[in-house]
């Protein structure tokens, strides 16, 4: 058994598209570090939570082996591991703890733009290149579709040009890379986000508790994204027609303001709160509407 441990240990991305977004989310839940002079390690200091900066790929093995606790990768890559990473039990040694909300793609079949798609049977016989092997051969074999699957580590967008395969299975986020290399998406095998990714059983010593600690203040600053106060006032009988348009708002507090027909609502919103809304707010019947900006929550 791994010696009780009393400090916890997040892997995330040393450098590339996570890294940044990783940090600023784990900053904004109160972490601070002390940088190591190699930059590999930084040392927690205002928790007992400590980072390892890695390669991606490496995370999933990471966490599988114990050398770290939680870590922040894509589903993609946890994904695409996770046939490997097994249990005697024949279960994944991790598992997704929270989608958060950073680095979205998806995993999609491109072809090039000169085929006309028919449908995932038009791929039988032929050649597509991945950096997902596993997620693809999986999706295949639930079509039914013998095909010849090519690993490449990079650069799969050019392997069509470069005749060595005939389509791809790649991530995409905005498809500017695929319409560069005459390739369009046809299909989804998986849309993906980070996501933090911790083990499957429940720590059994002192970094438990650290772990839950961590999870509720990153709901609460996951709730908050994009979440503002909206502060107004309005006449009562207005009220049905302007809580219809706010789907997404919690039940807001009213106070009653001179006499009775005259609320003061405020009102935690979860959506983004464009121009557009206020101005429909205010045809509705609110007056003095003021958004402000909410920095922290503790369900
Ligand atoms: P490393 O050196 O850590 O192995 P990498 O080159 O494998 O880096 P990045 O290109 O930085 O990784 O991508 C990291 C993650 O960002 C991907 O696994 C994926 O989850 C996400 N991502 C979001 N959009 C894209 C995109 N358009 N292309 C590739 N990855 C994307
Ligand atoms: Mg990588």
């Amino acid at each position: 058994l791994p010696a009780a441990r009393d400090r916890l240990r997040i892997a995330i991305q040393k450098s590339g598209r996570l890294s940044e977004p990783a940090r600023a989310l784990l900053a904004s839940c109160g972490l601070s570090w002390r940088e190591s002079r190699d930059r590999l390690f930084c040392y927690g200091e205002s928790l007992p939570v400590d980072l390892l900066l890695v390669r991606d790929d490496d995370i999933p093995g990471l966490i599988a082996d114990g050398v770290c606790d939680l870590g922040i990768v894509g589903r993609n890559v946890l994904a695409e591991q996770g046939s490997q990473r097994i249990d005697d039990a024949g279960s994944v040694k991790y598992r997704e703890w929270r989608a958060l909300g950073f680095g979205a793609c998806r995993l999609d079949i491109a072809v090039p733009d000169s085929w006309e798609w028919s449908g995932s049977a038009q791929l039988r016989g032929k050649r597509i290149a991945t950096s997902y092997p596993a997620l693809l051969g999986a999706w295949l074999r639930e079509q039914d579709v013998v095909a010849d699957v090519v690993p490449l580590s990079g650069s799969v967008e050019i392997a069509p040009r470069l005749g060595q395969a005939d389509a791809i299975c790649d991530l995409v986020s905005s498809g500017a890379t695929l319409a560069a290399n005459q390739l369009k998406p046809v299909l989804t095998l998986l849309q993906s986000e980070a996501v933090l990714a911790g083990p499957a059983v429940p720590f059994v010593d002192a970094r438990e508790e650290l772990a839950a600690l961590l999870l509720r203040r990153l709901d609460g600053v996951l709730r908050l994204k994009d979440s503002k106060l909206l502060l107004f006032q309005a006449q009562r009988q207005t009220l049905p027609a302007l809580l219809k348009l706010l789907p997404d708002a919690e039940p807001p507090t009213m106070l009653q303001v001179d006499g009775a027909d005259t609320l003061a609502l405020q009102a935690l919103c979860h959506g983004a709160m464009t121009w557009q809304r206020l101005e429909d707010l205010k045809l509705a019947g609110a007056r003095g509407l003021m958004v402000l900006p909410v920095e922290r929550m503790l369900a």
